[in-house]
């Protein structure tokens, strides 16, 4: 069975490289490049400026350990790079 507890952890965000206000968030439905390492196509919550990275923002890391959304991870449209080319 699943169980609780109550844990300490830092929330990892990625600053916008466009504006430096708004914070990349993972665009719901949006692309996975299945790169190794995969590349989440985020958005900008600020000014909408695109970027694909390779960890589904915000990522919490607890114990040197980094996680991610298990919404980001478990379902996903995924791509081949080869498949980038019309962008
Ligand atoms: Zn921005």
């Amino acid at each position: 069975m699943r169980k609780t507890k109550p844990i300490q952890a830092e929330l990892i965000e990625f600053l916008c490289d466009e504006c430096k206000r708004g914070y990349m968030r993972v665009v719901q439905g949006g692309r996975v490049i299945h790169s190794n390492p995969k590349q989440w196509q985020h958005q900008c919550s600020s000014c909408g400026e695109d970027a694909y990275l390779t960890f589904a923002y915000p990522v919490i890391n607890y114990k040197g350990e980094d996680f991610m959304l298990a919404k980001h991870v478990r379902f996903q449209t995924e791509i081949m790079p080869m498949q980038m080319k019309d962008d």
